[in-house]
């Protein structure tokens, strides 16, 4: 089932007197529970595209459907809505509350956007503090975890609302390899376990490999060449 379609998608920002072509005819397709990487140097467009993907921004031509909604159709609040139904974000820079613990910023975004019950919450909260391996962690607050296990606490923070997608802006960036390695593992099995789609972007050649479909950004736009595994423009290797 495609979970994400892009068709022709273009990304113009205009400040002043000056535009800048970010995303340059970029079509390819995604399909629910898969394992996607936006690889590219820095300033090929994968924030963009990530935004867009995220509904945190438009795009000003072609046609991007996520979770069989057009992008484009959203305002603010049904925007805000429809993110918070179907989107958890993960940070590069993790973006964990200081002064709550490792159980209240999981629980945070539950407590945001859906009426769950009590005894329903504290059960989702335990199993996906066990699946990150942090229950032991949960009375911590954020200063007092290494950089792996922050991240691990915003993967379950990501999860926490039953999201179709999670979308993740370079998670590893701020992480030594062997970490990045095992948080990548955590993720795929997070997506094993709950069918969840993962997309995140890297500009980190040695944890490319790690996705299962690849798409090459490179000023703008997909180099079929160098995607794998996704049906960009018909075309995969
Ligand atoms: P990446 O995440 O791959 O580094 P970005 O999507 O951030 O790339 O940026 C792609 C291009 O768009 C760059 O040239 C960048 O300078 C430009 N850009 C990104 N965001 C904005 C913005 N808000 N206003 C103007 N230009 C932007
Ligand atoms: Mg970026």
């Amino acid at each position: 089932m495609t979970l994400i379609s892009a068709v022709h998608v273009q990304k113009q920002y205009q400040t002043g007197e000056v535009s800048v072509q970010a995303l340059k005819d970029v079509s390819f397709e995604i399909d629910a529970a898969s394992f996607v990487a936006f690889v590219g140097p820095s300033g090929s467009g994968k924030t963009t595209l990530l935004n867009m993907i995220g509904c945190l921004d438009k795009p000003t031509d072609g046609t991007l459907m996520v979770a069989g909604t057009d992008v484009a159709t959203l305002d603010r609040k049904t925007g805000a809505a429809f993110r918070g139904d179907t989107i958890g974000f993960i940070f590069q820079d993790f973006n964990l509350l200081p002064v709550l613990t490792v159980y209240e910023n999981v629980e945070y975004p539950l407590l945001m956007v859906q009426n769950v019950s009590h005894g329903d919450r504290r059960q989702r909260l335990a199993a996906l503090l066990a699946a990150v391996g942090m229950t032991d962690q949960k009375d911590k607050y954020p200063d007092q975890l290494s950089g792996g296990q922050k991240q691990r606490v915003a993967i379950a923070r990501a999860l926490v609302t039953n999201p179709k997608l999670v979308l993740a802006d370079e998670p590893t960036a701020n992480l030594d390899h062997d970490t990045a390695y095992r948080v990548l593992d955590l993720m795929k099995k997070m997506r094993d376990e709950f069918r969840t789609t993962f997309i995140f972007s890297t500009h980190d050649p040695k944890i490319v490999n790690e996705a299962e479909t690849i798409f090459t950004l490179e000023d703008g736009r997909i180099d079929d060449a160098k995607t794998k595994g996704g049906d960009s423009h018909g075309q995969s290797l």
